[in-house]
């Protein structure tokens, strides 16, 4: 993203009569109500309220924002990161158009260079080369599709355990995730719509599906020490979904067959396996280098939302002297997150050498009136 005086500023252009030959390149820029083109040929402008926003020109890489009260005019925009716009974001169809849009340009980004991949990794078996490819075809699989999988596996979840359904609890969770969520959201390239629950169970554990949905288990909210460690495990979960690591880690485990099926275009049968085989997004163990990259694209969330990430690194902490204590058999996020002693100690050298001066984010929430709360709706 390039920062200074382009900000806010976007390369486009309009169709309009006014303009010579009824068409003319410039710049698009928004304000709270309006988004404004200014070229050599002049200046116009659209409403944000009931602009419909739609996707075309050549390989379908334009922008183009259109309004009803406005029959012949037109903007188009070169520049996606527009669709990330607080002004757009604000409008709901905008950003919800921008959503399905910023989904869609994972799954088209599909080229040769993906077949070359595919094709050199199946004649050559090689290792890194099948990793390569599995990273290609997960980010061809849209978010919508990785949505609908997160959420069968969620619904099969929410069916046999008791959901915290307590509006004021549940409140309370999001007040504490949501500044990291937006972060992961602001700083992620594939947009996902991030949901957080609470099931009944007394383990302590927390994970995230593909496509966004977060669990918490009560047993994870009742131990943590501080807001600060529930961010830190949402950070390091909404991670490991932005960088797709479920879906990869289950793809890998398909084959390479099947790889290449869904790289020549069979993208829904390989959701179709998926799906099938979702209950196992569950138990899945996160390679090493996973967890690094977890841990270390939590942090940077951590640090984008200014909260302090300390709390990430003590729970993990927490966790390990509990692994090697008679708390084993409760720490299951231990046995899908395996918090190695070495990868604390990078986590804790990551926060040095990110270490910002700004005092960081205070939760201006009762934390222990929170767990209080949920202890005894437990017990009713
Ligand atoms: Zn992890």
């Amino acid at each position: 993203m390039t920062a200074g005086t382009s900000e806010n500023t976007y390369a486009g252009g309009a169709f309009d009569d006014s303009l010579p030959g009824g068409k003319a390149g410039g710049f698009l820029k928004l304000s709270e109500h309006r988004m404004h083109y200014r070229g050599d040929a002049g200046e116009l402008e659209l409403p944000l309220d009931r602009m419909e926003l739609k996707r075309g020109g050549a390989a379908n890489r334009l922008l183009f924002f259109s309004h009803p009260s406005y029959a012949n005019r037109q903007f188009y925009c070169s520049d996606a990161s527009i669709l990330k716009n607080v002004h757009l974001q604000r409008w709901p169809q905008l950003a919800g158009s921008g959503r399905r849009i910023r989904g869609l340009t994972g799954a088209r980004r599909f080229g040769y260079a993906a077949l070359l991949v595919a094709a050199l990794a199946l004649v050559g078996g090689i290792f890194s080369l099948k990793e390569a490819a599995v990273g290609l075809v997960v980010s061809q699989i849209p978010v919508e599709w990785e949505a609908k999988l997160g959420d069968s596996v969620y619904e099969q979840l929410a069916a046999s355990h008791h959901v915290v359904d307590d509006p004021a609890l549940n409140a309370t969770l999001q007040r504490i995730v949501q500044p990291v969520a937006n972060s992961a959201d602001r700083l992620s390239e594939r947009s996902y719509e991030f949901r957080f629950h609470i099931i009944e169970d007394s383990t302590i554990n927390a994970f995230a599906l593909p496509g966004g949905t977060m669990v918490f288990h009560t047993g994870l909210i009742l131990r943590a020490g501080s807001p600060e460690e529930i961010a830190g495990v949402a950070a390091h979960e909404l991670a490991h979904v932005t960088h797709q690591h479920g879906m990869r880690q289950m793809v890998q485990s398909l084959g390479l067959l099947l790889i290449a099926q869904a790289l020549l275009g069979d993208m829904e049968g390989l959701v179709g396996v998926l799906v099938t085989q979702g209950q196992e997004l569950l138990s899945l163990k996160f390679s090493r280098d996973y967890e690094h990259e977890a841990d270390l694209t939590g942090l940077a969330y951590l640090r984008d939302a200014n909260i302090d990430p300390t709390g990430m690194l003590s729970f993990f902490e927490k966790l390990q002297e509990s692994g090697s204590g008679n708390m084993l058999e409760d720490a299951d996020f231990l046995s899908t997150h395996p918090a190695t002693a070495d990868r604390i100690e990078a986590l804790q050298e990551a926060i040095e050498a990110t270490q910002k001066n700004s005092p960081p984010h205070q939760f201006t929430l009762d934390f222990h009136a929170f767990q209080n709360r949920l202890q005894s709706h437990l017990q009713q």
